[in-house]
């Protein structure tokens, strides 16, 4: 019944580390704070706010979810930042030569070191719209710029499906937008070799994805020439070896539609809200289609209420799941991972917990 579209990942040995993660390991001091932000700024800074006069032009931004489609950039962003860090204190020049990036708290867009750029050289795309770090009432911070990526390659990383895939993976949409909301997971990421054959580097909100040639030519590895840079390999596999399309989807709707070409119907990922919350505009769209119990979770501590759907879904690419929950409407299945989950020897029904 099920049938597989996909490689099995034991049949795709990866060819390890020849794109890389790049991110700043440096201590979270002297961070810049974007000023021109028109939302309340997060104090703890972890989740900046896209409510930025700036952004409000960007195509199809979202500020649910934060995300936005860069292709509809018309040009370079250029920063402004306070004159004070998130700490109060000036801006500290010597600090800033061991940065080599960072998303300034409120910035839609990755700040890196020109040098960074500069010894990157050929690997850099001319894609890139590459603006300045300016500071409020005066002055620039030459050293550093902004980069804007229209056509990231990060919505191509992907995950290899395994046994842990569940717990690595999210199954979840941006209910203002309808974004797959896709995690992938730490060491299972991938990319596919087709996908990534001839890019040149991609950057994202906070840190950089770089070919091989990158890494050797700007001798990124090198903790003298880059003290605080973190260099993570990414595995690159000649097949596809997860259950989604190519490209990766970016949008529900989109995902939904290529497991429907291949004969499975994935459940609806309910989507947790608080009963005050408001419904964002795509979920309120899905509720009138499908009904407002199929849409939204509604007690969202219930944790095998949310179980359920992963298991729908699991059975959607795991002829052994299917066959398991076969017969079971979802209040009995929900029942039977209830069971499950008082067994805490049980971890197999913790898909994405
Ligand atoms: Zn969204």
């Amino acid at each position: 019944m099920v049938k597989r579209w996909w490689t099995p990942s034991s049949k795709s040995p990866a060819r390890l580390g020849e794109w890389f993660e790049l991110s700043d390991e440096g201590p979270l001091n002297n961070i810049l704070v974007a000023s021109g932000v028109l939302g309340p700024l997060d104090p703890i800074g972890l989740s900046p706010t896209l409510l930025s006069e700036d952004i409000e032009a960007f195509t199809g931004a979202c500020i649910a979810c934060e995300r936005w489609d860069p292709k509809g950039v018309a040009g370079p962003y250029d920063l402004e930042v306070n004159p004070q860090t998130l700490k109060g204190s000036p801006i500290d020049r010597r600090v800033l030569r061991y940065k080599t990036m960072e998303r300034p708290i409120g910035s839609p867009a990755l700040v890196a070191k020109r040098s960074l750029l500069e010894a990157m050289g050929p690997d850099v795309p001319d894609r890139w719209l590459i603006g300045r770090v300016r500071v409020q009432g005066g002055g620039e911070i030459d050293e550093l710029c902004t980069i804007i990526d229209p056509e990231p390659l990060w919505d191509r990383l992907r995950t290899a499906f395994t046994p842990g895939w569940f717990s690595v993976v999210r199954y979840e949409v941006c209910g203002e937008c309808g974004r797959f909301t896709r995690r992938p997971g730490g060491s299972a990421w991938y990319l596919h070799a087709q996908e990534v054959a001839g890019e040149k580097a991609s950057a994202k909100l906070a840190s950089l994805l770089v070919p091989l040639s990158a890494v050797e030519r700007a001798e990124l590895r090198d903790r003298k020439r880059w003290p605080r840079l973190g260099v993570c390999g990414i595995p690159v596999r000649d097949a596809i070896v997860d259950p989604y399309g190519s490209p990766m989807p970016v949008w529900w709707d989109e995902f939904d539609a290529h497991q429907r070409s291949c004969g499975v119907s994935p459940p609806f990922p309910k989507i947790p809200i608080e009963p005050d919350e408001p419904v964002g505009s795509w979920l309120e769209a899905q509720i009138e289609e499908r009904g407002y119990e199929a849409c939204v979770l509604l007690d969202g501590e219930d944790l095998a209420e949310r179980c359920v759907v992963y298991a729908r879904l699991w059975a959607c690419w795991d002829a052994k799941v299917a066959r398991r929950i076969e017969g079971l409407n979802d209040a009995k299945l929900a029942d039977a991972i209830r069971v499950k989950l008082r067994d805490r020897s049980r971890k197999d029904w913790l898909p994405g917990s």
